[in-house]
């Protein structure tokens, strides 16, 4: 390996994230990968985030034992009090093109990234949705790798979109429980409903639809946070129309298996941007085994209060215990006013424990929790897995009602209540998972996890692809 200056020097991974949780999460924990192997790493992060995690995590802490490893913090253009969940996702993404790319580009010019007297050059370019990349990437020719950080089943129905079209399958008429024909490999269980919610449009040409599509279907190589006892043949479908392709999922474990390995400490890698209530793990301690059904929607659901209260006296009217992260900032309506949570948290007080946020891994990993009430994000549903946690899901959007299908369908291992909110549903479902079928699906989560888990540790087919990941990016240098 060398650099113009003629000096040895590892590779040079420069890393985008889309700035939200559950894409901050892998794309640290690839970085963290690379790391281990003495790559050198520049990660960009929005200044918001950023702080957020210096306030919150240890994770910065982890990095800084990486000499090669840095962090370069630009600003997301977004006031730090302007909403950035549900559809305000969007905003985000407008910004990031408006703001953050043209710095990044100086940047990249000015500091000699791609190459000049001063630095080494870059050798790659990672990034997730960012639709300047591919663009970026060729005029520079820097190699691009995309990482799909949601469900290879989510990726194949962006792939899938011209065939969907051409079998006038989309826009959807009639039935939503009407089974999908033109995703292939999906045909026996996928339907309309299941399909990513920005398929739900009136219009082919909706921005957001097309958007999705664009970022997503890009065929230089692909990362997927996903294995081959999860996702197999799907993967295989994409291989038909992205020629490099490396499942190093679930890569949150992976990074695990491989700090392990190394005696390294894995309690301090967890990035989160809220802090984390312990006190959830005392209340936990103190619960008899899987008694307990774990309810969060993530980092960016919002709810109405009818749906809360919905969920709510779902829950009670179950019977189990429950333990349930309520964001403040996740109730429409509800803005700076904290009364809904107190009412609740007071009248739970006999079987549940509210917190704002929790540690969630901790959570899954504790013997007292038997089930997870999920909006079925891919990191959440990961994570759900290689605990063993039987899931019941309420999707919220993009990939969520999707990756709920394979949950119930394919997996077998939770129940999906997608496109409802009602009491009695609920406490059916709440019911099912913990008392009536507890058995069932915990042995059959349970399974999975092992496989799931063979598959990051030395040997596994996701240890593997990310061996040939690390050996393909070495190959990249000029
Ligand atoms: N999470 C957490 N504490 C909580 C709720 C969520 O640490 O109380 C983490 C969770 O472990 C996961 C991430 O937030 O890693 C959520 O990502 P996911 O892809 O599931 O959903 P998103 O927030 O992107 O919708």
């Amino acid at each position: 390996m060398r650099c113009e200056q003629g000096q040895d020097l590892p590779p040079h991974v420069l890393i985008m994230p889309y700035p939200s949780l559950g894409h901050l999460n892998p794309m640290l924990n690839l970085a963290h990968l690379f790391c281990l192997s003495d790559f050198h790493v520049t990660f960009i992060i929005s200044d918001f985030n950023h702080r957020r995690l210096l306030e919150h995590t240890t994770v910065l802490d982890a990095f800084a034992r990486y000499p090669g490893f840095e962090f370069r913090a630009l600003p997301d253009g977004l006031p730090d009090d302007h909403p950035r969940a549900g559809e305000r996702t969007m905003e985000i993404i407008f910004s990031i093109e408006k703001v953050t790319v043209p710095l990044f580009k100086k940047m990249m010019v000015h500091e000699n990234f791609l190459g000049g007297a001063a630095r080494r050059r870059v050798t790659c370019l990672v990034t997730d949705a960012m639709s300047f990349a591919p663009e970026f990437a060729r005029e520079h020719q820097l190699p691009l790798i995309l990482f799909q950080t949601g469900s290879a089943a989510y990726s194949w129905s962006h792939f899938c979109f011209p065939q969907l079209l051409q079998a006038q399958e989309i826009p959807f008429r009639g039935e939503m429980d009407e089974l999908v024909k033109s995703v292939s490999g999906m045909e026996g269980f996928l339907r309309r409903r299941d399909l990513p919610s920005h398929y739900r449009v009136d219009d082919v040409n909706d921005p957001i639809l097309q958007g999705v599509i664009e970022r997503l279907t890009v065929k230089e190589a692909n990362i997927f946070n996903t294995c081959e006892d999860l996702e197999g043949p799907i993967v295989a479908e994409i291989l038909k129309h992205v020629p490099r392709i490396f499942s190093i999922g679930p890569i949150h474990e992976q990074i695990k298996s491989r700090l392990t390995e190394k005696k390294a400490d894995v309690s301090i890698i967890k990035a989160n941007l809220w802090a984390e209530d312990q006190s959830c793990i005392e209340w936990l301690d103190a619960q008899p085994p899987k008694s307990v059904i774990y309810v969060s929607f993530g980092s960016i659901t919002l709810m109405t209060r009818e749906q809360v209260l919905e969920f709510w006296h779902g829950l009670l009217n179950s019977s189990q215990r429950f333990l349930w992260v309520i964001r403040p900032d996740s109730i429409i309506g509800n803005e700076g006013n904290d009364q809904v949570l107190e009412e609740l948290m007071e009248s739970s007080k006999e079987k549940g424990l509210l917190v704002e946020w929790a540690p969630q891994e901790k959570v899954l990993n504790h013997p007292a929790v038997g089930g997870f009430l999920t909006h079925s994000g891919w990191n959440s549903t990961l994570e759900s897995i290689t605990t063993g946690t039987p899931m019941i899901c309420w999707p919220y959007f993009a990939d969520q009602t999707i990756n709920s299908r394979l949950v119930s369908e394919v997996w077998k291992i939770g129940l999906d209540i997608k496109d409802t909110c009602d009491r009695l549903i609920i406490e059916n479902a709440v019911r099912d998972l913990m008392e009536v079928r507890k058995e069932e699906f915990l042995k059959k989560a349970k399974n999975m996890a092992k496989l799931v888990k063979k598959s990051v540790s030395k040997g596994g087919s996701s240890y593997t692809n990310m061996d040939d990941l690390l050996q393909f990016i070495k190959s990249l240098i000029i």
